[in-house]
């Protein structure tokens, strides 16, 4: 049963030799294999897995090796990683081999950890469902009438699904921590900046930040200490030194002041949810923490005003998309213009198509004061909320998500209450703040439900503290979905 043992069991084992890399992956890959029905992966290659992991059994008998040094991991596919090809769940991509790793994938490599394979994703991370994939829909472990969430959908169902012990994903809005609660995981979004964002497909620039999707916060936290730290490719990238939460696991959190934003706590929440977090709240009082009640008064502008910030930038990020450079080309073009508009219209789908025309337009010098400034402006106010909320709390708390997964298909035709499963993430990315997503119970389908915990900025170990206290003495991290418990 390897993919029930914890990232740090797994390591024991490869340390000791009781285990090898080379079984520790094929364990893995055949999972990836039994499970194919999920569409958890875009792209797996089981020679490369079997020539990295069989240098990380070289390394491992050195005697000197990374913690992480032969641990598989998932990466999603937005991701650069040379030689194996990178879509970003779009058609625009599905011939795009990579030059070179992004520094995330670089960085793991280098610790020792065997690339599995790219997961499946929201076309350019587009989405909450993991429907706009031009790979179809990912299917969520837990119920395979409902989708993993997104964008990182492919990442989540994986982990879910116990097909790689832990995977990579980006949040710009809230594709770590969404997929998360949908199925069952600890997910975190770093502070912007904590993780370089060289090599990862760009969605909306100062949003995005890479970060775990994995089974507890200790499994988290050793993953943010490997993959964080200043890169001086990013110009966004923080000058601080790599993470190092998992040192910080074991502090008490006696006397930490969660602060409980009322408008978090509001109608329009599945009351199983709220339950569960009630009660988990009351798990956290039981540790030693205290609750205060805090306010956010303009979360409620925090969709439209993501959804205007979010497709400007990615209006401008897409452009290089143009058919001449790499990626999708219309067959037979008359002429230029030929080329760039059907390469363009054949090559993406149509949320990415949505987003483009939406952010041009706000960009547009007509309209540029109206909505991108105003929308700037209240990325403001949304970030002074949090700041002021801080000064009586250590970290925020609430609902990831209003409801648990959601059916496939039920909301892709409305693009709009898809938009609103992002009603508690989103601030979290406009304010730069690291973010955390982690399991407290199941409704009454049996789906599971996510707690989101936020921090101040860069504080994302006092996150990882406060889960892995609260994991310490609940199991429903542990839960597995009984298809793939074998
Ligand atoms: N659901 C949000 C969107 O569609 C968030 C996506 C993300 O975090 N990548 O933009």
């Amino acid at each position: 049963m390897l993919h029930t043992l914890s990232l740090v069991d797994l390591a024991s084992r490869l340390r000791d030799r009781s285990l090898s890399a080379v079984e520790l992956s094929q364990h893995f890959l055949d999972r990836i294999d039994n499970a194919s029905k999920l569409n958890a992966f875009i792209t797996v290659d089981p020679e490369q897995v079997r020539t990295q992991a069989e240098s990380a059994d070289q390394i491992l008998s050195t005697g000197d090796s990374h913690v992480l040094c032969g641990i598989p991991l998932a990466h999603k596919d937005i991701f650069c990683t040379e030689g194996m090809k990178t879509s970003c769940g779009s058609k625009m991509l599905d011939n795009f081999i990579s030059p070179y790793d992004a520094t995330v994938v670089k960085r793991l490599a280098n610790a020792g950890m065997v690339t599995l394979g790219k997961t499946n994703m929201d076309e350019f991370a587009m989405g909450s469902s993991n429907e706009t994939s031009w790979y179809g829909p990912v299917l969520n472990p837990w119920s395979e009438q409902r989708v993993p969430g997104g964008s990182s959908g492919g990442s989540a169902a994986a982990v879910g699904a116990r097909l790689a012990p832990i995977a990579t994903g980006t949040d710009t809005g809230g594709s770590i921590r969404q997929p998360a609660a949908f199925c069952g995981l600890t997910g975190l979004k770093p502070s912007y900046g904590r993780v370089s964002r060289y090599g990862m497909i760009a969605f909306a620039s100062s949003l995005d930040q890479a970060g775990p999707i994995a089974r507890s916060c200790e499994d988290a936290a050793l993953l943010l200490d490997a993959m964080s730290g200043h890169d001086p490719l990013d110009s966004t990238s923080v000058n601080n030194d790599p993470s190092t939460a998992s040192a910080q696991l074991a502090n008490t959190i006696s006397g930490l002041r969660i602060g409980l934003p009322k408008q978090f706590f509001e109608d329009g929440i599945d009351p199983e949810i709220s339950r569960a977090v009630d009660v988990a709240i009351e798990t956290l009082k039981s540790l030693g923490a205290t609750t205060v009640e805090v306010d956010l008064p303009n979360s409620a502008a925090g969709i439209p005003c993501y959804y205007v910030i979010a497709p400007a930038e990615a209006s401008s990020n897409l452009s290089r998309f143009d058919g001449v450079r790499y990626g999708y080309r219309c067959e037979d073009p008359v002429d230029l213009a030929d080329l760039y508009e059907r390469s363009r219209s054949e090559g993406f789908g149509a949320e990415v198509k949505r987003r483009i025309m939406i952010g041009a337009y706000a960009l547009s010098s007509g309209y540029y004061d109206a909505y991108y400034l105003k929308a700037q402006r209240i990325r403001r106010l949304i970030s002074n909320d949090f700041d002021t909320a801080f000064e009586a709390c250590d970290v925020i708390l609430g609902p990831t998500t209003p409801t648990t997964a959601f059916g496939l298909g039920a909301k892709t035709d409305d693009p709009i209450s898809m938009y609103l499963n992002d009603i508690f993430t989103n601030t979290v990315n406009l304010a730069g703040l690291p973010g955390l997503s982690l399991p407290v119970g199941f409704d009454n389908a049996g789906l599971p439900i996510g707690m989101q915990l936020i921090g101040k900025f860069m504080q994302e170990s006092i996150l990882l503290n406060v889960g892995h206290q609260y994991q310490n003495v609940t199991d429903w991290h542990k839960a597995i979905p009984q298809e793939y418990q074998a």
